[in-house]
């Protein structure tokens, strides 16, 4: 038995047979040719590249209607075929240097490769494989093998074990045939692991050299609720998570089941549940996990994943697909946050000492003016097709959001010039998240409409902690007293001007932290859209009277540990603790 450890994808638990994808490379076959034969090489290569055409074409038109939100992922293969990189490259080396096309072909990707290797992002470094895989493609057609996934053969369902899954190998995917699936490669927010996590098949991935600690046909169990692997388990492991997967099915039944009442304590207290979102395939798990809209739409994502930067139109359609889906509930559209930790390939950035305090977020969009025009049109176009909030990041005071408003409007004045169609009165929201703000949040929210507390830069701005550096991440502590008290403060400053007041960093997801969140008079939490059900659950079972009695005596402890100390054993005492709590809880 072996127990292996990486990164949780798509939760649930499998327990079956390991199918081994053949991982075998195709070879490339390296020729020198005459010149003669180039004109009949190109024609080839143009011939495999229409023939990868028809056949993604057709694996479009073939998807289930439960995953038919996903033929962009194939859309962007197809775009990718002609890339000039991939293709007009591969032509070129045909003709200047008398190869053969697999060669040629091998050898544009191998640019591609080293050009893309030094990007330090991790979302863009993972489009190689999203290339690789249609290189693949190509080759295969040239070399007359056919594609790699397939599991017609099989009989009984499987746990497919692969180093990489490309999202269309996943797109072939059916939930008849596949109990799970375990990769080398991959991370959460790659394409493979919301796909997974939208087709509810539990998946671990990161998880290097799987591919040769297992063979095909043996037992193996994948929880991808903790990023477990246990590759031929005993007859005691086998049983603790035929239990454990039983409570989760019951679990997961009850809770998407209730994911669509609202999210109401019982003495009446009715706070908003949201989804925070980054990418336009994600919007049925959203609406699936009972959102009421989306308190957070990170729009980074858009410009990571080519490597030029997107146009107003490309813009306008993906902001205009989210909110028309989601109408009539809102949904918060975040003006670019690059600089710091998120990069975007073609936003060329002087390289910074201290990038978390320099030219990112807002600070960058007012530098760039014509990369914020872009984004202000598309998302203020896309606000004539249904309920769009507009949220501006890192902002540090007034002097700012004058600057940021004076220039929405000038763009307004430009659109209805053009004659588009646009909200005027579009809601303005401002993220808080740099410690100044707190302090003059009531200045703020005479010139906004709402607030979301980010806490995820609050916390790394006020206790002076890097995010990224695990060196520091140990005192990264959202229950420190002084950051309890900045939460009260945006909320109390808020409510007192008359707006309403959220949060969308990673503590609105948190069960243990809900109560305090409700007992603090929050209007609305924002969160990973698997994390919906179960707030609403703890909301629920809450009483809010109770909760804000909770939040004064936080408040008047000293520190983060006994904060912590009081929330879990209120937590334990009240409520009905369900797996993830439990989970969490023994985590806390
Ligand atoms: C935050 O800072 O809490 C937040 C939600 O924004 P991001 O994580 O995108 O910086
Ligand atoms: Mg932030």
């Amino acid at each position: 038995m072996d127990t292996l450890k990486a990164i949780a994808a798509s939760p649930g638990i499998a327990i079956g047979k390991v199918f081994l994808l053949d991982a075998k490379k195709i070879k490339t076959v390296k020729k020198k040719i005459g010149s003669e034969d180039v004109t009949k090489e190109v024609t080839r290569f143009k011939e495999a590249v229409r023939s990868v055409e028809d056949q993604l074409r057709k694996l479009i038109s073939e998807l289930p209607d439960e995953i038919k939100e996903h033929s962009n992922i194939i859309k962007s293969y197809i775009l990718m075929l002609r890339d000039k990189m991939v293709y007009d490259k591969t032509i070129e080396l045909i003709k200047s240097r008398r190869i053969n096309a697999e060669w040629a072909l091998e050898l544009a990707k191998e640019e591609i490769r080293a050009l893309f290797s030094t990007v330090a992002d991790s979302y863009i470094r993972e489009r190689i494989e999203d290339i690789g895989f249609v290189v693949n493609k190509i080759k295969s057609i040239l070399a007359g093998t056919e594609a790699r996934l397939d599991l017609s053969s099989i009989e009984e369902p499987v746990i497919v074990v692969a180093r990489s899954l490309s999202p269309a190998d996943t797109l072939h995917i059916r939930k008849e045939k596949v109990l799970g699936f375990v990769t080398e490669l991959g991370s959460r927010t790659s394409h493979t692991a919301i796909l997974a996590r939208s087709l509810g098949i539990p998946a671990v991935v990161g998880l290097e050299g799987v591919t040769s600690k297992c063979l095909s046909g043996e037992t193996m169990i994948v929880d991808g609720l903790k990023g477990i692997v246990v590759v031929e388990p005993d007859d005691d492991t086998i049983s603790t998570y035929r239990l454990r997967q039983e409570q989760y099915l019951s679990y997961r039944l009850e809770v998407i089941h209730n994911s669509r009442l609202p999210a109401e304590t019982v003495d009446g207290y009715r706070i908003k549940v949201m989804a925070n979102m980054e990418l336009v395939e994600e919007i049925p798990i959203v609406v699936q996990h009972g959102a009421e809209g989306v308190g957070l739409f990170r729009t980074e994502f858009l410009y990571m994943t080519s490597n030029s930067l997107p146009t107003e139109e490309q813009l306008f359609l993906a902001y205009k697909e989210v909110v028309e889906k989601l109408n009539p509930y809102p949904v918060t559209i975040r003006t670019l946050d690059i600089g710091g930790d998120k990069l975007a390939s073609d936003v060329c950035l002087e390289e910074e000492i201290n990038p978390a305090l320099g030219l990112r977020a807002i600070r960058l969009c007012l530098h760039e003016k014509g990369l914020f025009r872009a984004q202000l049109r598309a998302i203020l176009r896309a606000s004539a097709y249904g309920n769009l909030r507009l949220l501006f990041p890192m902002v540090s005071g007034k002097s700012e959001i004058i600057e940021v408003k004076g220039f929405l409007s000038s763009v307004m004045d430009e659109l209805e010039n053009e004659g588009h169609p646009f909200n005027r009165n579009i809601k303005i929201g401002l993220m808080i998240e740099v410690p100044t703000a707190v302090l003059t949040a009531d200045i703020l929210a005479r010139e906004a409409d709402f607030f979301s507390i980010g806490t995820n830069d609050l916390i790394q701005y006020s206790l002076a902690i890097d995010r990224v550096n695990d060196a520091v991440s140990h005192l990264y502590e959202p229950l420190h007293p002084g950051v309890l008290r900045m939460i009260k403060m945006t909320v109390d400053s808020a409510h007192r001007e008359g707006i309403e007041v959220g949060m969308c960093g990673e503590m609105a997801g948190e069960p243990l932290y809900v109560p305090l969140l409700l007992g603090m008079g929050l209007d609305e939490l924002s969160m990973n859209a698997l994390a919906i059900p179960k707030t609403k659950k703890i909301v629920r079972q809450s009483n809010q009277e109770e909760c804000s009695r909770l939040v004064s005596e936080l408040l008047g402890l000293e520190s983060a540990y006994q904060v912590k100390e009081k929330a879990v054993q209120f937590f334990k005492d009240r409520y009905a603790i369900d797996m993830e709590t439990t989970d969490f809880l023994e985590l806390a």
